[in-house]
C-alpha cells in the first residue's frame, strides 16, 4: 500500500474504494489460493471471531485448498450461531413507485424501457397494501421506489412512510420501515431520518468504477462518486443504520466483494460504526433483461462462499438474502450467515393487493421462491430456526454504535432472543396457519428453557398476556 491513494478515512469514493488496493488484493489473493502456511495463518486469526480485513477475507474466498475450504465454512457456521443464534428476522418489500429516470441496464425500470406498466401508489392504494402485509404478519417492510424527481420526490417517500406508520388494522402495524431511494442530499437523508427509518440501504450495483459507468449510461445515478459517498451523506444527516450490497454479476464477484468489505471498512474508520447490514443479491431475469446479456453472473458454489467469508470478515454485520434466491439456495446459506429473509414478496407495484391486475407486468425481477409467508414461517421452523418479527432495537433506540457495542460483545442475544419469541408468538396467534401454529408453540416452549430465569419470567409473562389478547408489542 502507499503508492497510490488508497485512503479508508477519506471522504473520497475513489480513496476509499480504491481501484488500485483492489486490483493489489485480488493479486494477493490469486497467489495466496493454494499457500497453506498463509491460509492457516488467516484461519487462526479468523476464528478469534473479530472479523478480518478485505486482504485476507479475500484470501479466504479465493482458497482452494479442500481442507481450509471446510474449515471456512465450519467456522461460518460458528460465527453465525455465536452472534445470532437460530433466529431468522423476516421482512417484505414495499414498491411505491417504478417510475425511474435512471438508465440502468440490468433493471428493468431503467428510462427506456417504453413497454413496462409504469405506477405510482396513492396514498389508498399504499394503504391497501400495508394492510395486505398486515394480513400476512409483517411488521417491517423494505421501501422499493425508482428516482425521479417529478414524480417520487422525497415528500412522497415521507408522505408514505406517515402513512404506513399510521395503518394498525386488527393487531398489525408496521414497526419499522427501511428505505432504498437513490443516493441524496444530507438534508433529504435527515428529513427521512426524522421521519423515523429504520435503515437506508442503497446497494451500490458494483464498486468497479469502469462497469458502473458503462451499466449506468444516464440519468443521475450515472455519477460514481455521488452514488458511492451516499452512506456517508446518510449518517451525516443522522440516520445510523445503513445497509450496503452489490449486485453480484455486474462485475468480477471478487472485485465485488473486496469492494463490499472496504466499503464496509471505510464506515467504521469515519462513523464508528459499519453498516447495518450487506445483501448479496444476485442478477436475476426480469422483463427485457437476460443474465445471459451478462457474463459475470456466479455459480451456487461461489455464491455460498460469499456469504461464509463475509459472515467470518463482518461478524456483527447483519446479512440479507431476497426471493431472488430459490428455497434451496436460501437453506444453504441460512446457516452459513445469512440473518435476514423477505418472505411472500411481490416485486411489482401494487403487487400484493393485485392492483395492477392479471396483466401486471411491473415487477423488478422474477421471484425463485413463490412461497407464502406462512409457508416461509412454517418452513424454518421445521429447519429449527425462529422466524423473528422483531424491530426492537431501532424503537428502544439501540441504533448505530450502541447496537453495535451489544453486537461485538455478543450481549444483543438477550435482546434478540426473547424478542423473536415474543413476535413469533404473535404471528402464530394472529396470523399462523394451524399447522404453523402448533409447530411454532412447540419451538417457542423448548427455547423458553434455555433462558436465563430472570428472562424467562419476563417473557412467559408477555406471552400469556399474547395469547390471551391482553397485549401485543412487549418488547426487551
Ligand atoms: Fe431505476 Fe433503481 Fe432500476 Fe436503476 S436499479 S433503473 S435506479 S429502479
Ligand atoms: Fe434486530 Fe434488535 Fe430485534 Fe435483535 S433485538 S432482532 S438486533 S431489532
Amino acid at each position: 500500500m502507499g503508492k497510490y491513494n488508497y485512503n479508508p478515512f477519506s471522504t473520497e469514493a475513489d480513496k476509499f474504494i480504491c481501484h488500485e488496493e483492489i486490483e493489489e488484493t485480488i493479486n494477493f489473493a490469486l497467489n495466496a489460493r493454494s499457500n497453506y502456511t498463509l491460509m492457516s495463518a488467516i484461519m487462526r486469526r479468523a476464528s478469534a471471531g473479530k472479523g478480518l480485513s478485505h486482504r485476507n477475507a479475500a484470501a479466504l474466498l479465493m482458497c482452494d485448498i479442500p481442507e481450509i475450504n471446510e474449515k471456512i465454512y465450519r467456522l461460518a457456521k460458528r460465527i453465525k450461531l455465536d452472534y445470532y443464534g437460530n433466529r431468522i428476522v423476516l421482512f417484505a418489500p414495499l414498491y411505491l413507485s417504478n417510475y425511474c429516470v435512471n438508465g440502468c441496464v440490468y433493471c428493468p425500470y431503467h428510462v427506456k424501457n417504453k413497454h413496462i406498466s409504469r405506477k405510482k401508489m396513492t396514498q389508498d392504494e399504499i394503504r391497501q397494501e400495508v394492510i395486505a402485509l398486515q394480513d400476512m404478519g409483517h411488521k417491517r417492510l423494505a421501501l422499493e421506489l425508482g428516482e425521479d424527481p417529478i414524480n417520487n420526490p422525497i415528500e412522497y417517500v415521507l408522505e408514505s412512510i406517515r402513512t404506513i406508520y399510521g395503518i394498525k388494522h386488527k393487531n398489525g402495524s408496521i414497526r419499522r420501515v427501511n428505505v432504498n431511494i437513490a443516493a441524496t442530499t444530507v438534508d433529504n437523508y435527515r428529513r427521512l431520518h426524522e421521519a423515523g427509518i429504520g435503515t437506508y440501504i442503497l446497494f451500490q450495483e458494483t464498486y468497479n468504477r469502469e462497469r458502473y459507468e458503462k451499466l449506468h449510461p444516464s440519468g443521475p445515478k450515472h455519477d460514481y462518486a455521488w452514488h458511492t459517498e451516499a452512506m456517508d451523506r446518510a449518517m451525516s444527516g443522522g440516520i445510523d443504520d445503513v445497509g450496503i450490497g452489490a449486485l453480484f454479476g455486474l462485475s468480477t464477484y471478487l472485485y465485488e466483494f473486496i469492494g463490499l468489505l472496504m466499503h464496509a471498512e471505510h464506515l467504521e474508520a469515519v462513523f464508528g460504526v459499519g453498516p447495518h447490514t450487506i445483501s448479496v443479491p444476485r442478477l436475476r431475469p426480469a422483463d427485457d433483461i437476460q443474465t445471459t446479456d451478462f457474463q459475470d453472473c456466479i455459480s451456487d458454489d461461489i455464491f455460498a462462499k460469499i456469504v461464509a467469508c463475509l459472515r467470518i470478515a463482518v461478524p456483527y454485520t447483519g446479512m440479507i438474502v431476497s426471493t431472488r434466491e430459490s428455497p434451496q439456495t436460501r437453506e444453504k446459506v441460512l446457516e452459513l450467515g445469512v440473518s435476514q429473509i423477505s418472505g411472500g414478496s411481490k416485486t411489482s407495484v401494487g403487487g400484493y393487493h393485485n392492483l395492477g391486475g392479471e396483466e401486471d407486468n411491473s415487477a423488478q425481477f422474477e421471484i425463485a421462491d413463490n412461497r407464502s409467508l406462512d409457508e416461509v414461517v412454517c418452513w424454518l421452523l421445521d429447519k429449527g430456526y425462529i422466524p423473528s418479527f422483531c424491530t426492537a432495537c431501532y424503537r428502544a433506540g439501540r441504533t448505530g454504535d450502541k447496537f453495535m457495542e451489544l453486537c461485538k460483545d455478543k450481549q444483543i442475544h438477550n435482546f434478540c432472543h426473547p424478542n423473536a419469541l415474543i413476535t413469533l408468538e404473535e404471528y402464530l396467534q394472529d396470523y399462523a396457519s394451524e399447522q404453523t401454529l402448533t409447530v411454532g408453540r412447540q419451538l417457542i416452549d423448548s427455547e423458553i428453557r434455555s433462558l436465563n430465569p430472570k428472562i424467562r419470567k419476563r417473557l412467559v409473562k408477555y406471552l400469556a398476556e399474547i395469547r390471551s389478547g391482553k397485549g401485543r408489542d412487549f418488547r426487551f
